[in-house]
């Protein structure tokens, strides 16, 4: 019989939760808006009411554990969401707890980017892989490191910021507060920083067209990078180098086989991935480079529920007496 896990993904804006099993499989997914303006109390009873929805649909035992990924500072082993963004008063929640109580089950609770690089490395694009990078190029950057099997996350669960790693010391300042941090390049806001930037200097026409209708956006700097914009292209090709230069130092200290990139920004696609795969041996090593693939991630609009999915199957592996 297949294993089974109720994966939550408690995301900002939508709170997503199905049955998923070891193969794949996504069960009976079921999506509420997050309306995180309402705080912690109606939040949590938002995601304790749709993992019932998904409970009453799918009958798992009740031995089946949840797992729920979240954004920000998350440290599984206390089972407390120390602060996240998006919800109003999301400090200190002691997520587990509450939720173990209220849903009658074992839960396990970790940053979403972190929960995702498992994700990619049981059920995505490094599926088998047992050293692997995983990086979402999403409004943020997030990561995750798989060495050995394991996620790297530290003394208490809070490493892996791999978009935080400083690449110019001198570099823009950065949401973390660091400075020249690869966020500060290859987000998404920081592509839409450097667009308005070209827009209020002149220095793309086209830009400045497609910003007459709304604000500035990654795909509006992508779409005139596609149609050959040189100013655009070069925001992309920034974005990438400062990529490659964040991730090469990652390669030399981790030594992986594949390397995931995941969220929006990644749908520029070659845009990126171009320059990054040209840029990535500068940084690294040639022993250690060779032999490591680029790869987008597969699981894109499921990289949540795959991750809380995997935090479970993760966590079930490596405590062979629960069962
Ligand atoms: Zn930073």
């Amino acid at each position: 019989m297949a294993e089974l896990a109720i994966a939550v993904d408690l995301g900002g804006t939508n709170i997503r939760a199905a049955l998923v099993d070891d193969g794949g499989t996504i069960r009976h997914l079921v999506s509420r808006p997050t309306q995180g303006q309402e705080g912690p109390e109606a939040v949590l009873d938002r995601v304790a009411a749709l993992v019932g929805e998904v409970v009453a649909h799918e009958q798992p035992g009740p031995e089946v554990e949840v797992g729920v990924v979240a954004p920000g500072t998350v440290d599984p082993n206390e089972g407390v969401v120390y602060y996240g963004p998006n919800i109003r008063d999301w400090h200190d929640v002691h997520l587990r707890d509450i939720l173990a109580g209220s849903l009658n089950r074992t839960v396990l609770i970790g940053n979403d980017a972190n929960a995702a690089a498992l994700g990619e490395a049981r059920f995505g694009s490094g599926k088998q892989v047992r050293n692997l990078i995983y990086i979402g190029l999403g409004t943020g950057v997030g990561g995750g490191v798989i060495s050995g099997g394991e996620l790297i996350s530290g003394k208490r669960g809070f490493g892996g910021e791999l978009g935080h790693v400083t690449i110019d010391p001198s570099g823009p300042r950065c949401t973390c507060g660091g400075i020249g941090c690869v966020e500060a390049y290859a987000s998404g806001w920081a592509i839409v920083r450097d667009g308005e930037l070209l827009v209020q200097s002149l220095r793309s026409d086209m830009l400045a067209r497609m910003a007459k209708s709304g604000p500035v956006t990654p795909r509006m700097v992508s779409q005139a990078a596609e149609a050959g914009d040189p100013a655009a292209i070069a925001i992309y090709d920034r974005a990438a180098r400062a990529l490659a230069a964040g991730l090469g130092g990652l390669v030399n200290i981790f030594n992986p086989e594949v390397i995931v990139i995941g969220g929006g920004v990644a749908k520029a696609g070659n845009l990126i991935f171009k320059p990054l795969r040209e840029a990535l041996p500068s940084y690294t090593m040639p022993s250690i480079y060779d032999g490591v693939t680029i790869r987008e991630s597969s699981l894109e609009a499921h990289t949540g529920i795959y991750g809380a999915a995997a935090l479970v199957f993760h966590a079930r592996e490596h405590q062979p007496g629960r069962h």
